[in-house]
């Protein structure tokens, strides 16, 4: 049994911390917002008011939020992760954020004397509800090593990565193919419903055929397609559009700084980017559908 400090308990991190219970581990979880505190102790998270008190005698320090930015503040300063934590804690950052970021947390953990991991994740919510997320794992060998048993029931994968930073940058590159399958999905039910294809029918194809993804088997953004599609919650965000767009942006500055042209990512930020802008980045990525859709609906 592990004590395990939580931040971060939002549409992934409160259906994580669930698997974490049942393997019977305790898990003191932290949230700026009351509502998500709340949620969680429903399901026997031990609620806890400030990030120190949330790691406070942890064995291991999880941080699942929107951007390297709140990671950072969270990590430091006299109330952060890094000045309470017990000394042989080890810290995992699973949200998804940019790479230079990530360098950073590693360098300030190694400076305060923490073992440290980019540990983000795929799945979506449906993954992190199932307890089958592939998580990525970038560190030093040792400490990847000793995280994993504790990562392994949320997940169906865990993957050591490399080094330092590599965990994100595999996320990175994963979500960006993800989401410009995302922008071939919208488009591709658009266009089948005009030709006069049931949607049922064809999702069943196209799963079956060489148009297939993660996203046409869990987001087909109609309802009542498949179980998993925020489609069928009024686009509620499993994966908001605002963190879609955030990724996507990290692909293309990646793409920038390793020279690397990216139109297809381009695509895929502009609907992305389009939807923000639109008042939508807090509704379901899939939201981009629309734009797929001659009349402007859904
Ligand atoms: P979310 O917005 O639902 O949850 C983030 C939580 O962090 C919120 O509850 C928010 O109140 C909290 N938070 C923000 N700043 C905080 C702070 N300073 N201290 C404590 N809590 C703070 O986001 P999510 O969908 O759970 O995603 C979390 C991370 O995981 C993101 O980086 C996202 O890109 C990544 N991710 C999301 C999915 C998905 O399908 N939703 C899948 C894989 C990875």
């Amino acid at each position: 049994m592990a004590v395990i400090g939580w931040i971060g308990l939002g549409n992934m991190g409160r259906p994580m911390t669930t698997h974490l219970l049942a393997a019977g581990h305790r898990v003191q979880g932290f949230d700026v917002s009351p509502d998500a505190v709340a949620a969680a102790a429903r399901h026997g998270v031990e609620p806890a008011g400030s990030v120190a008190e949330a790691v406070a005698g942890a064995d291991l320090v999880v941080t699942m939020l929107p951007k390297g930015e709140h990671v950072l503040s969270v990590f430091t300063g006299p109330d952060g992760v890094l000045a309470n934590a017990p000394a042989g804690a080890v810290l995992v950052d699973s949200s998804t954020i940019d790479v230079a970021t990530a360098g950073q947390l590693h360098q300030l953990a190694a400076e305060a004397g923490f073992g440290f991991v980019d540990a983000p994740v795929s799945g979506g919510i449906s993954g992190a509800a199932a307890g089958t997320l592939s998580f990525m794992v970038g560190g030093d060998a040792d400490v990847v090593a000793g995280v994993v048993p504790l990562l392994e029931p949320m997940a169906g994968a865990v993957v050591p990565t490399g080094g330092p930073t590599t965990g994100q940058a595999a996320k990175i590159v994963n979500n960006m193919m993800c989401l410009v399958n995302l922008v071939g999905l919208a488009e591709g039910s658009q266009l089948a419903d005009r030709l006069g294809l049931d949607h049922q029918v064809f999702q069943r194809i196209v799963t079956a055929s060489s148009g297939d993804s993660w996203a046409a088997r869990t987001w087909y953004p109609v309802p009542g397609v498949v179980p998993t599609a925020a489609a069928n919650n009024g686009f509620a965000a499993g994966f908001s559009a605002a963190l879609a767009n955030k990724d996507i942006n990290l692909a293309l500055a990646a793409g920038e700084t390793t020279g690397v042209p990216l139109r297809g990512a381009g695509v895929a930020a502009e609907l992305l980017g389009r939807a923000v802008a639109d008042g939508l980045g807090d509704l379901d990525c899939t939201i981009v559908t629309r734009y797929a859709n001659p009349d402007g609906e859904l």
